[in-house]
């Protein structure tokens, strides 16, 4: 069988992966990021790491490369346009050049959320699926479409961007310059956000107790915790966010009929407290769809679900079977 090596730029780790063609992963590594050296430092180490994986794993030699990263991207040139996670924000970087010339091999570029919702596709919670929706909850919302049972790129790639979609004109900012995207309502950092403001606003909760007092030490996990605890100010925080993500979704459901929704991403823990309130919410605020026909699944590869998907791409588009979205 054939392998494939995938490669998912980070905003904090860049993942590694030499992937067979069934999807099975047969070696990884992992480095830190370290955005702040600039671009150009970034990417001689990610050559150096997948130089030395393909290296150390000679008897699976593969036949291309995919490169995943989180933003807008020339996905025939491979080339960054804009990353808004990583500083410097990346403009007209050639990324898989440099990349397919160190290792001798054809590199493609897909971005990140698009990748994930490839390998739920092809291997993981979506598989044989004809319609679906995707949502990577993490430090954004990233989003992936399928119709027809094939990823839905758009133009330039950049279809499915679920996140942004807008489900109150006068909500708060999103980092993408609209107001009201269901990212900035349900993101990581808005969960932390609102929960630190009811923590100084002096409710009574116990996530004072489980970030000992540093506001720093808040992450949405805790959140979630407190919630399934039975924290009414943590709940609080979930049903509102999670209100105005299954507005979203509902949108999403509306405009497709999705037989799957896809979510993953370490924001939604599958089936828990937040989970409960966004699939509550979702269904039921769709009144034109089957929604009793539509399944909320988890995603099935989570944390690497970008780096089988990069490694997958580039064995569609070296195939034949897909070509880079202008
Ligand atoms: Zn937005």
């Amino acid at each position: 069988m054939s392998h494939y090596l995938g490669i998912d730029l980070g905003g904090t780790t860049i993942k590694f992966a030499i992937v067979r063609e069934d999807g099975e992963i047969v070696a990884n590594d992992r480095i830190m990021t370290d955005g702040e050296d600039g671009h150009g430092n970034v990417i001689a180490r990610m050559i150096e790491t997948a130089k030395n994986l393909t290296v150390a794993n000679a008897d699976t030699p593969v036949e291309a490369i995919g490169v995943a990263v989180p933003g807008v991207i020339d996905m025939v040139n491979g080339i960054s346009i804009f990353l808004p996670n990583l500083p410097g924000d990346w403009p007209n970087v050639p990324v898989t050049e440099p990349i397919s010339r160190a290792l001798n091999k054809p590199a493609w570029l897909i971005n990140d959320v698009r990748a994930f919702t490839l390998a739920e596709l092809t291997f993981g919670a979506a598989r044989g699926v004809n319609t679906g929706i995707f949502y990577a909850v993490g430090t954004g919302i990233g989003g992936g479409v399928v119709a027809h049972g094939k990823l839905n790129l758009g133009v330039g790639g950049a279809g499915g961007e679920l996140g942004h979609m807008i489900v109150n004109a006068n909500g708060p900012e999103c980092g993408c310059g609209n107001r009201g995207c269901i990212e900035a309502y349900a993101a990581g950092p808005a969960i932390i956000g609102e929960a630190n403001r009811r923590i100084v606003m002096g409710e009574t909760t116990t996530l004072r107790d489980k970030i000992g007092d540093d506001l720093n030490k808040m992450v949405p996990e805790l959140v979630e915790e407190a919630a399934e605890e039975g924290d009414k100010e943590a709940q609080e925080v979930l049903e509102y966010a999670g209100f105005h993500f299954g507005l979203g979704i509902a949108g999403a459901i509306s405009a497709l009929a999705p037989e799957v929704v896809v979510l993953g991403g370490g924001v939604v823990k599958p089936h828990g407290f937040f989970w409960k309130q966004i699939e509550q919410s979702a269904r039921s605020h769709c009144h034109v769809t089957e929604i009793d026909r539509v399944q909320f699944r988890p995603s099935h590869f989570s944390y690497e679900a970008g780096v089988v998907g990069a490694a997958l791409w580039s064995r569609e588009v070296e195939s034949g079977r897909v070509v880079p979205a202008r």
